[in-house]
């Protein structure tokens, strides 16, 4: 079990807006986009090259490589030197990290792998600014080279900026995000614990009635046209080395664009959610999701996955903003545990049995409200008096 009580000390938030870049502007940040994927392929075969030799690689051999770069092309000088020196520094940062999982000799599929060349039809564009190469004058945001582009300021920025990213996302519209120190806004304390279990039948499941979580009916119908235009992709899949067809573009831009917006209400539910919840509660006991990307599972379950995921990460970030306590518990046989007095069930409960009924105490409760008791029993705290406040609970074991 984890405790976040004091994570978010030193913390970083991102604000992100939506830009509207002209199309001079657009066109300026496409050409530093090409320096910059130019400087980290570049970056790719010397590293590539000095491996080889045995050679070492670091950072500050590519920074010097890149003055040289810039010194012998025109056109590489003619972009900024902060996105371009920002880019050796992630390269190196992404190099470091896939190194690092080699030495701690991790299985494959769970290592970084080395960074690998940027296409350029296929890799987004990001540019990354320091401190030192953007400032904001007359509600517009000019970056390093000249480029200045009106920000649609959704919310309000704080002050003490420290790093700016721009891009562009998979449907094609672009965006810009700045790092912020993360501030926590302590909340007023109201005595008050909450359970929250996570499900395929609702979002949350929690020790109070009036804060269940169930799943959107818009995410249903959102995944099955989303099934729809992947299956069109995938019947319009160009063959190896071949261009993609009209019709292909327009499946996987009908899917990102839907995709997007999924996330996005995904996300919006999930705030309100956490922020209803942080108010109310000062101490959170949190089942500790991990959701198995398995290629079986089905549509809806994979939507239910990603519905969780969201919300989890809202409620951490909320509980952390507002200096809350939250405990993660691990989910091994929560749904198995009576949260009354804490007898393991012999078997696990079939998924379509929706009561949970103990042998040893004879309490009977809806499944997953019992598994949300439980992840209170498990963070050490007394599931009685926060539910329906049942004093006649008996001193009984306690789960681990
Ligand atoms: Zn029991």
């Amino acid at each position: 079990m984890t405790t976040l009580r004091d994570a978010g000390k030193t913390g970083h938030a991102r604000y992100t807006y939506r830009l509207r870049p002209s199309s001079t502007a657009r066109a300026a940040l496409l050409a530093e986009w090409d320096r910059c994927r130019w400087v980290w392929n570049q970056c790719v075969a010397t590293s590539r090259a000095a491996h080889t030799a045995r050679q070492e690689c670091g950072p500050v051999r590519l920074d010097k490589m890149l003055t040289g770069w810039r010194g012998d092309h025109d056109w590489l000088r003619a972009g900024a030197s902060v996105p371009q020196q920002q880019t050796i520094r992630d390269f190196a940062k992404s190099r470091a990290k896939a190194l690092k999982d080699i030495t701690a000799r991790l299985p494959m599929r769970q290592r970084a792998g080395m960074p690998r060349f940027k296409n350029k039809d296929r890799a987004a564009p990001t540019l990354n600014y320091t401190r030192r190469g953007f400032r904001l004058a007359g509600g517009r945001l000019h970056l390093a080279g000249g480029i200045i582009l009106t920000v649609v300021w959704s919310r309000d920025l704080p002050a003490d900026l420290s790093s700016v990213r721009v891009y562009r996302d998979s449907p094609g519209h672009w965006y810009v995000s700045f790092v912020v120190p993360a501030r926590s806004e302590p909340l007023p304390e109201t005595g008050r614990a909450i359970g929250v279990d996570w499900g395929v039948k609702e979002v949350a499941t929690t020790t109070s009635d009036a804060h269940d979580l169930p799943h959107p009916r818009c995410g249903r119908t959102a995944a099955a046209r989303l099934a729809r235009y992947q299956k069109m992709m995938a019947r319009r899949k160009p063959s190896k080395g071949k261009p993609a067809s009209k019709g292909y573009r327009k499946a996987a831009r009908l899917a990102a664009r839907l995709h997007k917006k999924v996330a996005r209400q995904r996300q919006d539910t999930a705030r309100k959610w956490a922020k209803k919840v942080v108010r109310d509660f000062d101490v959170l006991a949190v089942e500790d999701f991990k959701p198995k990307f398995l290629a079986t599972s089905t549509m809806a379950r994979k939507a239910a996955d990603a519905a969780i995921g969201a919300t989890k990460t809202a409620l951490i970030e909320m509980a952390r903003k507002h200096r809350r306590d939250l405990h993660l518990v691990h989910p091994a046989h929560t749904t198995m545990d009576c949260a009354r007095c804490g007898a393991r069930a012999e078997h696990a409960l079939p998924l379509s049995e929706r009561t949970y009924t103990c042998t040893a105490c004879g309490a009977s409760s809806p499944r997953d409200k019992n598994s949300a008791r439980v992840m209170l029993v498990r963070a050490g705290l007394d599931p009685a008096g926060v539910d329906r406040g049942r004093p006649d609970v008996p001193p009984g074991r306690q789960a681990a």
